[in-house]
């Protein structure tokens, strides 16, 4: 059972890259208008990586220590990956949606235009909800409770950080019609909060 979750949450990542890697690409040519990268941003990156992917290869070579470490059951097997489809689908909606506005940090391009349509028609950060669901899903996958969380602690912080500055940035961007579509969407969860 600990193995197959294993497996499940490593096709999870490598469909996850698949999808990512053309995006990375035609970002790298995109013209940059307003620059926001901070270190802080960066760093908070750095620490998903570490959270969603190295925590639980280290996990499963035995370097996590194992007091930690917590039943696997059929029904959590399933929930992981359940959360895992749906998170591959929202990032897969949300990228398409943004298109050729997407940067991995917080940036607006030349030419940069504002999306609301699409999944952005019901939530302003589908991409960042989508990521959540991904470390809820590695919480269900990987039965350790330090490696299984990690996943999850570093996306939330990332979330706290990167939602305010992003809104004030595309609030400079674009004003009034920003400020309409805050009006009428929510931030993670339609109709909700
Ligand atoms: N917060 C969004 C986008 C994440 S990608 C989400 O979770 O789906 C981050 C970049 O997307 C930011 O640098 C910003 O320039 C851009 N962005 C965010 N919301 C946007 C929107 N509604 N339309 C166009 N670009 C957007």
């Amino acid at each position: 059972m600990i193995r197959i979750s294993f497996i499940a949450w490593g096709v999870m990542l490598l469909v996850w890259c698949a999808m990512r890697y053309p995006a990375m690409r035609r970002a790298r040519r995109q013209k940059t208008r307003v620059d926001n990268r901070t270190t802080l941003d960066i760093s908070l990156l750095t620490l998903c990586v570490f959270g969603l992917v190295v925590m639980p290869i280290a996990w499963r070579l035995d370097l996590v220590p194992d007091f930690a470490d917590r039943t696997q059951s059929i029904g959590i097997l399933l929930a992981g990956v359940v959360t895992g489809v749906v998170f591959l689908w929202l990032f897969r909606r949300s990228h398409k949606d943004l298109g050729r506005n997407w940067s991995v940090t917080l940036e607006v391009r030349e030419g940069h235009q504002l999306v609301t349509g699409g999944v952005y028609a019901y939530v302003r950060h589908p991409m960042y909800a989508s990521f959540l669901l991904w470390g809820l899903a590695q919480a269900f996958l990987i039965p350790n409770w330090i490696a299984g969380l990690a996943g999850l602690a570093a996306v939330v912080a990332l979330y706290a950080v990167r939602q305010s500055r992003e809104e004030a940035m595309m609030r400079q961007t674009f004003g009034a019609e920003y400020d309409a579509y805050c009006a009428r969407t929510k931030r993670l969860v339609p109709g909700v909060f």
